[in-house]
């Protein structure tokens, strides 16, 4: 599970994250809800490690990212998909994050099959759509089966298809007990997706409940 408390960034005079307070369970599809700039990237950086607080904790599984002995196992994430080379195939780009992370070749050609990437995987990255990129972010962040998941607004630009895809395979990963904290900037896309929300704004919490209770009470 994922634990934040009093959690506070601040890049020169922005105050990004301000004293969030949350958890995020096991079993269910947590949403992060908030509009551009809110904090919910740099939020899910500083769980990553990628980012260090100003103060207070983000924490997976009890422990800082950077005290986790193998994070990878622990922890998994679809960020910007930014970090790809390219001209190298979908299937060579997992193949390089497997190798690089102790994970088995066969286990490249699972998440593919898990992911959907079917032949797209044997062609370059630079031909593929915004879907496609999307299949293969997630596919990485699956590659050690680790029970903590990030997805930084992965239905951003997808088509209808896209999103009841990425819909499907959340409640399959919660179902499997999974921890599932996903975010965006529409609450149009979590109403359907997620169990339980937590809000923010300007980097303040704004509401943490179930879907159904925020959704009754707009
Ligand atoms: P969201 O993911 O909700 O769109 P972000 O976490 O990306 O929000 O941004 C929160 C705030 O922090 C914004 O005002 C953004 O401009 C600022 N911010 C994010 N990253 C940096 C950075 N590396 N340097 C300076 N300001 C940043
Ligand atoms: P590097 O520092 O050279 O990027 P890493 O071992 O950190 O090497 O990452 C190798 C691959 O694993 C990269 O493609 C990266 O996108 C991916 N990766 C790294 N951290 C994570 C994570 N927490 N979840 C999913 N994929 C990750």
């Amino acid at each position: 599970m994922i634990t934040v408390r009093a959690l506070t960034k601040r890049y020169g005079g922005v105050l990004a994250v301000d004293g969030l307070s949350f958890d995020v369970e096991p079993g269910m599809v947590t949403g992060f809800l908030g509009p551009n700039g809110a904090g919910k990237s740099t939020t899910m950086r500083m769980i990553l490690g990628l980012d260090r607080p100003t103060s207070g904790q983000a924490l997976v599984n009890g422990r800082a990212f950077a005290t986790l002995t193998e994070p990878l196992r622990e922890v998994g994430a679809l960020l910007d998909p930014g970090a790809v080379h390219p001209g190298r195939t979908g299937r060579s780009h997992l193949r390089v994050a497997a190798r690089a992370n102790g994970v088995s070749a066969r286990r490249v050609d699972e998440v593919i099959d898990q992911v959907g990437l079917g032949r797209a995987a044997g062609r370059r990255i630079k031909g593929y759509s915004l879907g496609m990129r999307q299949r293969l972010g997630i596919a990485a962040a699956l590659l050690a089966d680790p029970r903590v998941l990030l997805f930084d607004e992965p239905m951003n630009g997808l088509d209808l298809d896209g999103i009841r895809w990425i819909r499907g395979l959340l409640r399959r990963l919660a179902d499997e007990g999974h921890t599932v904290l996903v975010s965006s900037h529409l609450l149009s896309e979590m109403q359907q997706t997620a169990d339980r929300l937590v809000v923010i704004g300007r980097g303040r919490m704004i509401a943490d409940a179930t879907t159904d209770d925020i959704l009754r009470g707009l």
